[in-house]
């Protein structure tokens, strides 16, 4: 059984920069990782700080990880399961092993849900995108098309309009739910609407070339961005009794507190927009609460007056009277 100060489920990148300031902190801390960080999908990331050429996201998380290690912060590949309260702080039940610790931060992340089209998941990332902020400028006066049936679907059509002039709305074949302003907008700005299932996406080299429809009409088009939705990585936190929001992501203060005692979150799995920065953001933001709170309760129980005497002991030295 490991024990820890301080364990942080997910070594995406909420995870990783929680990691830096807490190893900075000098708090013992472990990263628990299952390796499915969503940044892993974006072979260019063009909107992250510090960056003018872009990082490949698998390269951005290999540089948090080293820079998180340089600080002394330890890794473990393993898959959380179970979470359970345990004399004051939790304990965690691995596929590998278990674990307990003071307290516990939930960077676990989302899951984008890909569109139901055969051939689409290897444009993941290089031609399939399923966020505006992130990608539409790298489409800019390409043809796009917005997978969805829904009002969501369409205000994502007009506000790629900010990109391109050729963009389409595909339903797959999915009953429309869009209201009348949203198809009014639609016919304003004569957005072409394809609402047959679509039997194949054409591509070459992760690029996509057009859609083929079931009637046969093939559509051209170089980009798809779809609104399909999102599987939010909360389970853990509902084990516990954490509050979550009426879109099903953890509920957090501005310090990334959760309503559960010693446990926090950061990241996409929180309300907030999912963005890189942001959960980098976020999960500093975290390990400086957790540090907060764990010096507080140190002075309560007087740890760090225990932590003090076995360094003085250590180094063998008196303070000096002044
Ligand atoms: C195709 C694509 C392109 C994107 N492009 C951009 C972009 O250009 N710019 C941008 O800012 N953002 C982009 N994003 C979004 C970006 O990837 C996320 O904002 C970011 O990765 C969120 O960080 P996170 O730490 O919250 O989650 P993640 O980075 O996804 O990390 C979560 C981690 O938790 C781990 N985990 C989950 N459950 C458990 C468990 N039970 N036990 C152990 N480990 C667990 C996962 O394996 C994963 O490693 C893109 C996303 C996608 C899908």
């Amino acid at each position: 059984m490991e024990k820890r100060e301080v364990i942080i489920v997910g070594g995406g990148i909420a995870g990783l920069s929680a990691a830096i300031y807490l190893g900075r902190a000098q708090r013992d801390t472990l990263v628990i990782d299952s390796g499915h960080s969503m940044a892993k999908w974006e072979p260019k990331v063009e909107n992250y700080l510090g960056f003018p050429e872009g990082v490949d996201g698998d390269d951005l998380l290999k540089y948090g990880r080293k820079q998180a290690h340089k600080h002394e912060v330890d890794f473990v590949d393993d898959e959380i399961e179970e979470l359970a309260p345990e004399n004051g702080g939790f304990r965690l039940r691995g596929k590998k092993a278990k674990y307990t610790c003071e307290s516990l931060l939930l960077a676990t992340g989302i899951f984008h849900i890909p569109p139901e089209i055969p051939g689409v998941r290897e444009c993941l990332g290089h031609s399939m995108f399923f966020c505006k902020d992130c990608d539409g400028y790298r489409v800019r006066g390409k043809a796009i098309a917005i997978m969805g049936a829904n009002n969501e679907a369409v205000e994502y059509a007009l506000g790629m309009l900010s990109y391109s002039a050729c963009v389409v709305v595909a339903t797959n074949g999915e009953k429309r739910t869009w209201d009348e302003q949203h198809a009014k907008w639609l016919a304003e700005y004569e957005i072409p609407v394809y609402t047959d299932r679509i039997a194949d996406c054409q591509h070459s080299k992760c690029q996509v070339r057009g859609l083929v429809l079931a009637d046969g009409t093939e559509v051209k088009i170089d980009n798809i961005f779809t609104t399909r939705g999102d599987v939010f990585h909360t389970q853990l936190a509902e084990g516990l009794g954490a509050k979550l929001d009426g879109e099903g992501q953890i509920e957090v203060d501005q310090c990334m507190r959760t309503s559960v005692p010693g446990l926090y979150a950061a990241g996409c799995v929180t309300p907030a927009n999912c963005q890189m920065i942001i959960a980098a953001g976020q999960g500093a933001a975290a390990a400086q609460a957790i540090n907060r709170d764990l010096f507080e309760k140190s002075l309560k129980n007087h740890k760090l007056r225990r932590f003090r005497e076995e360094q003085l002991e250590r180094e063998q030295t008196e303070p000096q009277e002044r």
